[in-house]
């Protein structure tokens, strides 16, 4: 079993990741060879300051390394270090259909949010993202319920190239929790936590402290009813409710049961002080983990000669199967 995931760099990394993305992460070394990335060639593709990206970068890596990622069990690594997910990127470009990529629901959101440029980065997107993951020929790929159709854009491209070139790359499958895979913003509770599109009230950020986890819990958009209980027009109990459940590993229907005529107040306040101690030990070992750059970078250098190892191999395949250069000897 080999397990791919990537995350975007940026220091503002939530609660919707950390639930959906980030633990699975770290369950995901116990399970297979795991390989994880920060993708900033994808940051990228939105309007972005270079320093920043760097900071961010480190950032990132300083939160997951935190919350429990372990180099000597996985492949850590940063995107832009391993040539070999560009370089596959454009090979994929000819079994991708254009009118698959006019289809993806996130560059018709994204590019909507952009005042300037709609780089053709974000529309392109989804390729190097199939690139990420086929270049090391991962079955399992984990990720929140928004990357869905990311995911089966890469099988169909993965499928296509196959079947026009011969076997070569392998179909990876995502893995998406059943609870907990699409948390939405506290305050507009029809849409996800986003890094990059939320509300800045309606975000509870890993390394926010804890008066402020509180705060933003408690100020969470509900309806004017009382009920603790999940439905479609209760789109922010809902999404409480799920939240609840994810962090004590126990079923929505427990969750409901329990605060069942407690009115909301008593049940947000409990939402606040489970996130605060969920998020606890990972905001404690950050600082000491981000202060020190040169062990980050260390890491991320024996992560990427990991990498490069598997994907070279991939990317070899893909070029002789395509019809670049001489054909190697068999061996
Ligand atoms: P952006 O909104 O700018 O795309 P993001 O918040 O989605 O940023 P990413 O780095 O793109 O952050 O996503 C990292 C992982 O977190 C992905 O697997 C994604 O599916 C998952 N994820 C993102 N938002 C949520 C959410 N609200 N709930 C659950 N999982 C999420
Ligand atoms: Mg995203």
């Amino acid at each position: 079993m080999r397990i791919f995931s990537g995350i975007q760099p940026t220091g503002r990394k939530h609660l919707g990741n950390y639930i959906g993305a980030i633990t699975q992460y770290v369950a995901g070394q116990d399970r297979g060879e795991a390989i994880y990335c920060i993708v900033d060639l994808h940051a990228i593709t939105v309007p972005y300051e270079p320093a920043a990206l760097r900071e961010a970068v480190y950032d990132t890596a300083a939160t997951l390394l935190a919350a429990g990622l372990d180099p000597d069990r996985c492949i850590f690594f940063r995107q832009s270090d391993v040539a070999e997910h560009t370089g596959l990127t454009w090979l994929l470009s000819s079994v991708t259909a254009f009118g698959d990529l006019n289809r993806m629901t996130q560059f018709k959101d994204k590019s909507a949010a952009q005042r300037e440029l709609v780089s053709a980065g974000l529309f392109f997107y989804p390729v190097l993202m199939a690139a990420d993951v086929l270049v090391y020929r991962a079955n399992d790929v984990p990720v929140g319920e928004d990357q869905r159709q990311h995911v089966e854009l890469m099988r169909d491209i993965a499928e296509r190239f196959n079947a026009r070139f011969g076997d070569t790359l392998v179909v990876p499958e995502a893995r998406i929790p059943e609870v907990g895979a699409r948390i939405m913003d506290l305050q507009y509770p029809d849409r996800k936590m986003s890094t990059t599109g939320g509300s800045e009230q309606g975000t509870v950020l890993v390394l926010d402290e804890p008066a402020a986890i509180t705060k933003k819990i408690r100020s969470a958009v509900t309806d004017s009813g009382s009920d603790v209980v999940r439905a479609p027009d209760k789109p922010g109990i809902t999404n409480l409710i799920e939240i609840l459940s994810v962090i004590r590993g126990s079923a929505p229907e427990e969750v409901e049961h329990e605060f069942d005529g407690g009115g909301y107040g008593a049940f947000k306040q409990a939402v606040a002080d489970a996130v605060v101690e969920y998020l606890a030990p990972v905001r404690e070992r950050y600082d000491g983990v981000r202060r020190d750059e040169d062990a980050l970078e260390e890491i991320f250098e024996r992560g990427a000669e990991k990498a490069r190892t598997i994907a070279s191999e991939t990317l070899a395949d893909v070029r002789e199967a395509m019809g670049f250069g001489a054909v190697r000897p068999s061996q």
